[in-house]
């Protein structure tokens, strides 16, 4: 078993402190621990974070994407070993994780280059003797809180744009996932990422939370998580107004219209539900097929549900990995037991209920006051809704406080743009159930968060506009 340490200024950190298990999902093995931080730590990471501030945001930002390149490389080099990590701290199947290395990884290639494009602009003066020019520099330390069901990605969404400005990170790692967090911060500094601009703090949440949220020295915070963190981190924000992105929950709809082609809408909805066991936050939650559909929908999904296998992710074919954890397991139970209690119709129930190997559920006659209509179930639970109309599925799928993705699915094109469109989401897949990729912008409408991530649009979070008046 490996024993972790904080990582601080460059150095490994903390080992003194009590240590925090990592258990393996699949096994209930405890597989490493890292140590339980707290306030003190944190500040320490901020102390490291913001004296490198001082000399990696005056490299210029051709000598970061070199760095930042290099940083990409290793983990290409390094993939099967940081899958692997993933795979056993977090459950997902290896196919899945190794997928996402490359995903997270395709963030730090695309602001490797981004970087190179944070163009300033001249603007024409009133006056002749008068040059207006605006400045982009970075915001400085950024606090980045990752959760645990996209280990990889989430940190890197969020480190690759930061360093590329020339900002400093002070990292916290799901308590759930911190190894593969510190795989990636080791081979940033092997690819000579300098001491202290990268530091990570396991431990205690809140304390390191708020320890970052008091400290003014810290300029942003971009946090993944739950709605109800992502509300008090930006209350916690409001002290000293620091910059925030959240990406919080969703509750994301898939309409089936009564034209769409039915393999793309089942593969579709197979793709966003099952994907990370339906622990992700673009998972679809609600399934609203047209009345004249619903049989041959649901007989297609069944099948494809039939052939799915569930099992330790290291597996070779598992496609449905363990739950988190008991806590998740719980949350399943309580939404399929509300819908059967008000009056769902259960389709299909794979064999196993209680264990975190939770097998798939699907139900028809869900209705808009069963649980797993509002809120987000983070499982393998697929509730289906008929609807009649176009308009009416568009108001039922908005009638959310969530705006993160929605799925449409319909061989009409025109049709498709204009739901597209009336959807309060920050994400629409147009007979897509995948749709997202490091080159476009990933983030919330209403309470899913604030700020984008990904694409040149995830970049401007971690820069401040600067304008500078020369009077001649
Ligand atoms: P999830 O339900 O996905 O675990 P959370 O919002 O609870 O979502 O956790 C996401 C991240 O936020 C994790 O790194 C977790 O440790 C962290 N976190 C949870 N509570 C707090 C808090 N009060 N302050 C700061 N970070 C927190």
């Amino acid at each position: 078993m490996e024993h972790y340490a904080l990582k601080i200024n460059g150095e490994e950190t903390g080992q003194e402190l009590a240590p925090l298990d990592v258990t393996n999902p699949a096994t209930g093995d405890i597989i490493a621990t890292v140590p339980h931080g707290g306030a003190e730590e944190a500040s320490q990471a901020v102390d490291a974070a913001s004296e490198a501030f001082k000399s990696w945001s005056q490299y210029s930002a051709h000598e970061r994407s070199a760095i930042i390149r290099k940083w990409h490389d290793l983990i290409n080099e390094n993939k099967e070993d940081l899958a692997r990590t993933m795979t056993i701290e977090q459950g997902k199947p290896l196919k899945e994780s190794r997928g996402e290395i490359n995903y997270a990884n395709g963030f730090i290639s695309w602001y490797a280059e981004e970087g190179k494009r944070v163009y300033g602009e001249q603007i024409p003066a009133t006056q002749r003797d008068k040059r207006l020019f605006v400045h982009k520099q970075p915001v400085g330390v950024v606090a980045v809180i990752t959760p645990w069901n996209f280990p990889a990605a989430m940190i890197t969404r969020k480190v690759a744009p930061a360093l590329a400005t020339g900002c400093t990170v002070v990292i916290k790692p799901a308590e759930q996932t911190p190894i593969t967090a510190m795989k990636l911060a080791n081979l940033a500094e092997q690819a000579g990422v300098p001491k202290g601009v990268i530091n990570v703090v396991t431990g205690d949440p809140k304390a390191i939370g708020e320890a970052w949220l008091e400290d003014e020295r810290v300029r942003k915070l971009t946090f993944t998580g739950s709605t109800a963190v992502g509300r008090q981190l930006m209350k916690g924000s409001a002290n000293n107004v620091k910059k925030v992105s959240l990406e919080l929950g969703g509750h994301a709809p898939v309409i089936v219209m009564d034209d769409a082609d039915l393999d793309k809408a089942v593969d579709g909805v197979m793709g966003s539900k099952f994907r990370n066991a339906g622990q992700t936050c673009l998972s679809s939650n609600r399934i609203y097929v047209h009345e004249s559909l619903i049989e041959a929908f649901t007989e297609k999904l069944i099948e494809e549900v039939k052939k799915l296998k569930i099992g330790n992710g290291l597996e070779e074919g598992v496609d449905l990995g363990p739950l988190i954890n008991e806590e998740a397991v719980a949350k399943v139970q309580k939404h399929v037991q509300d819908a059967e209690e008000k009056g769902a119709n259960v389709i299909y129930k794979g064999e196993n209920q209680d264990s975190l190997y939770f097998s798939p559920v699907v139900l028809t006659d869900a209705k808009e006051d069963m649980i797993c209509m509002s809120e987000e179930t983070f499982g393998p639970l697929v509730p289906i809704a008929t609807f009649q109309t176009e308009g009416e599925a568009i108001q039922r799928a908005n009638d959310t406080i969530y705006g993160l993705s929605a799925y449409v699915f319909t061989e009409n094109m025109t049709k498709g743009i204009t739901i597209s469109e009336q959807l309060e989401y920050g994400i629409v897949g147009l007979n897509d159930g995948l749709p997202s990729t490091p080159q476009a912008p990933f983030g919330g409408f209403k309470q899913s968060g604030l700020g984008r991530e990904g694409g040149h649009h995830g970049i401007e979070e971690y820069l401040e506009t600067k304008y500078i008046s020369i009077g001649l």
